[in-house]
């Protein structure tokens, strides 16, 4: 809070496809999608008819007893999309990492191994920030203070590529770092319900990404130790590592897929956890018990789902993700400039994610350049000393080209405090 009186918030009044316009009239582009959620810019007309038609129809209904044709529309789509059949939704990232937590842990009591309770997740892992969620998270920062409210889970190494050493390959890294995964499952799997992964893009970590052989052998040390795979595509799901969901990069399928953020493409609060069917038959008893009792007040709220539905939509009659391949290959080019700039490491690109590091920063680097680069017109917030861009996919190379510019004039007025 004291921060903010050095650092007041900018006041957006409004905003119009990459662009967010503060109360003065000056603007911004938004050059990490409002937090990973927007897909295809602010105020979308699309988006905004879907809603806006919902609205004159119903606006929200329980989801317990009663059902509405956007929700049923909508995990029809998803099921198509993920191979995973049965939905269940939440109102946001977290609750969706619970929920698969929950029912992991559950399938297992009800198929008679109440033992299989602990979860693993990577080293620097981030998985959302309510109580359970935070348990599988691995970000100090945000987890510390909490310890004594949380439950015991184990982090296995990541697979992050900058990890890996002088001359080691990443998949050869990745191989590496499986090992360790299947040391620990050999000795714990009576004991683990399920690991759960950002698949390909650590995102909280600082844009981490990794080679997706890791994924390809989790999901086949998760089949030989009986342990449930859960992929939290939250932030990687909807086409933002290049294909529609990371996962699919592994050719592997989850035992849940957790996602939220783009889902609604930025609009409005959603998020699905969806399963096997043979996760949902261990739920199909007579014993209410033996249900998954867990609910939120808005689940599955119609607007919500309108306005994934529109999402979905775009994604087909636009041909999204044959679009950002060559849209890409071409930011690519345009933000690799920085590389020549003597600061910059492991630049490194992963669908519509770029990411570096820039060496030898002071304490205060995010803050400092998130400051700088809003004079420049961005609107830009660094990870430690990681600057990312993770553009909503209506960004066009004009864009980039001038985020590319104002990142380098940020840098450049750094170098001159120092
Ligand atoms: C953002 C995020 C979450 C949490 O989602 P919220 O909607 O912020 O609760 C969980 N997992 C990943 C990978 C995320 O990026």
């Amino acid at each position: 809070m004291k921060q903010l009186e050095a650092t007041p918030p900018l006041a957006i009044a409004r905003g119009e496809g990459p662009w967010l316009i503060d109360t003065d009239g000056r603007r911004y582009l938004d050059a990490i999608s409002s937090w990973w959620v927007n897909l295809f810019g602010h105020c979308n007309p699309r988006i905004n008819a879907a809603i806006i038609d919902q609205l004159g129809i119903i606006e929200h209904v329980m989801l317990a007893g009663a059902t509405h044709a956007p929700v049923v529309e909508l995990s029809e789509r998803l099921a198509k999309l993920t191979g995973l059949g049965h939905a269940f939704y939440g109102s946001d990232g977290s609750s969706a990492t619970e929920i698969a937590l929950k029912m992991s842990a559950h399938y297992w009591r009800n198929a008679g191994q109440v033992k299989k309770n602990e979860f693993i997740s990577l080293k620097n892992g981030y998985h959302g920030e309510t109580v359970g969620a935070l348990s599988v998270t691995d970000i100090p920062l945000f987890k510390r203070i909490y310890e004594p409210l949380l439950r015991h889970s184990v982090q296995v190494p990541t697979p992050d590529a900058r990890l890996a050493e002088a001359g080691e390959s990443a998949e050869a890294f990745a191989l590496r770092c499986a090992d360790a995964l299947e040391a620990h499952l050999a000795e714990h799997a009576t004991t683990t319900a399920a690991f759960i992964v950002e698949p390909l893009v650590q995102g909280a970590a600082g844009m981490a990404m990794y080679h997706p052989v890791y994924l390809s052998r989790a999901r086949e040390l998760c089949d030989q130790y009986r342990v449930h795979l859960i992929a939290d595509e939250i932030a990687v799901g909807f086409g933002r590592t290049g294909t529609m969901f990371a996962c699919e990069q592994a050719a592997i399928q989850p035992d849940f897929i957790c996602l939220s953020k783009g889902i609604t493409g930025g609009y409005l609060p959603l998020s699905a956890v969806l399963t096997t069917d043979a996760i949902y038959a261990a739920f199909y008893d007579d014993a209410t018990a033996k249900g998954f009792l867990h609910s939120h007040s808005y689940t599955g709220n119609p607007l919500a789902c309108r306005a994934a539905l529109a999402v979905l939509d775009i994604f087909e009659s636009d041909g999204v993700i044959a679009a950002n391949r060559d849209k890409s290959t071409q930011f690519t080019k345009i933000l690799g400039e920085v590389v020549a700039h003597p600061r910059v490491r492991h630049f490194r690109q992963c669908g519509m994610i770029w990411a570096f590091e820039v060496a030898e920063t002071a304490a205060d680097f995010a803050s400092h350049f998130h400051r700088l680069a809003l004079a420049q017109g961005v609107f830009i917030r660094p990870i430690g000393n990681t600057v990312y861009v993770m553009p909503p996919y209506v960004m066009e190379a004009a864009d980039i080209t001038s985020l590319t510019q104002a990142i380098l004039e940020t840098l450049a007025q750094m170098e001159t405090r120092k």
